[in-house]
């Protein structure tokens, strides 16, 4: 099931995107600049040419080099940097089409947005009034698909869950119960969650806009475990050969494809930070979110080459255990800040990223 390790990176794209600064970040000395976006490539904690230089009597002196803030100044390559200029529809036409593609032949696809809290998952995956996210684009651009063929028919139904707290809940009803996940060896499914057959983008984004507020990550609700919850949304397409009058003589049955595709606005990978960036295997530890910690473990045995992933770690793996790994193809979109106020947790993720992008 484990793709061999030389023809692995078609099956996992690996993206970075640094958002632009905001009111708090600019202009002051503590904000400087941690990550310098170019090409591919990604320049963490770079030097600064005009951290060498300092007023002295009014005049430019260089910074005796003993005195010098030592930087890391650590290059890391992905697939695709993204740049505070660049838009979701950027990222979406860059890094989606190999897996809408893939989609619509039949195989499953996971997307995630990984980074610490603020960094700028949810504006990447849901985004906000006229700039929609990578869900809306991807789902819009796949339902267009499927509409403009007449080979075939498709069945297009979507759902929206997230996990809070190892519990899965249904984010489009509005009935708040804990449901089950169901694993028949073949296909994961969640008892009792509801799926949606939008009509019209607009009716799909409003969906993605009402379960987001239902998230117990609201916008409006600061508490500490907001940036806990995973929010999962499900597209799932059958599609089914339309068979001609002869065909029906030739007594050929019609063929049809089973696929889904997963699109995860991640927890706040700060509570995940303890192992990340030494490059050991993650660690459970007492206040990491489980999920987050399974899946950067699933992700390391998949790495590793393992013949035998562990999905059963957490809620979060097993629902996506059909859509990691195998066939499947993995985008992964990783959001960091830009400025050294938060350090850590953005080389935690440039390091999370550059292991996810060895599969
Ligand atoms: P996260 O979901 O990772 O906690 P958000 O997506 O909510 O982070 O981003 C934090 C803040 O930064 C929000 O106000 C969001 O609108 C803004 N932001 C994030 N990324 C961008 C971007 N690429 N362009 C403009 N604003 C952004
Ligand atoms: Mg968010």
């Amino acid at each position: 099931r484990t793709p061999k390790a030389k023809s692995t990176s078609s099956y996992v794209k690996v993206a970075v995107r640094v958002r632009p600064r905001n009111d708090r970040e600019s202009g002051n000395e503590t904000a400087k600049t941690v990550v310098k976006p170019f090409q591919n490539c990604i320049l963490f904690d770079p030097d600064v040419e005009d951290e060498k230089v300092f007023f002295h009597n009014g005049r430019m002196r260089q910074v005796p080099s003993a005195a010098r803030k030592r930087h890391q100044n650590i290059t890391y390559s992905y697939d695709h940097v993204f740049s505070e200029s660049d838009t979701n529809s950027e990222v979406f036409s860059q890094t989606m089409t190999e897996v809408i593609e893939k989609v619509l032949e039949g195989y499953n696809g996971s997307v995630f947005a990984y980074g610490a809290t603020g960094a700028g998952k949810t504006h990447t995956m849901l985004g906000r009034g006229n700039d929609p996210g990578i869900t809306f684009l991807t789902a819009a651009e796949l339902f267009r698909r499927t509409q403009e063929r007449s080979t075939m028919s498709a069945e297009f139904q979507v759902s929206y869950l997230e996990v809070y707290n190892e519990l899965v809940y249904d984010l489009i009803e509005s009935e708040r119960v804990p449901l089950q996940i169901l694993d028949d060896g073949q296909v994961v499914s969640v008892k009792g969650l509801s799926w949606h057959t939008p009509k019209t983008p607009d009716e799909l984004l409003d969906m993605l806009v009402k379960g987001n507020e239902n998230r117990s990550q609201s916008g409006t609700v600061v508490n500490k475990d907001s940036s806990r919850s995973h929010a999962v949304f499900t597209i799932q397409l059958i599609q089914r050969e339309l068979v001609s009058e002869e065909g029906m003589e030739c007594m050929e049955m019609p063929r049809s494809r089973y696929s889904k595709l997963v699109l995860v606005d991640l927890a706040g990978s700060e509570r995940a930070a303890a192992t990340a960036s030494t490059g050991a295997r993650f660690k459970e530890g007492t206040n990491i979110n489980k999920s987050l910690l399974a899946l950067g473990r699933c992700i390391n045995d998949l790495v590793e080459g393992k013949g035998h992933v562990n999905y059963r770690g957490s809620k979060l793996t097993r629902l996506l255990k059909d859509c990691l790994g195998g066939n499947c193809r993995t985008v992964m979109l990783a959001a960091v800040s830009p400025t050294s106020l938060q350090f850590g947790d953005t080389k935690n993720t440039l390091e999370y990223a550059s292991r996810a992008r060895k599969i």
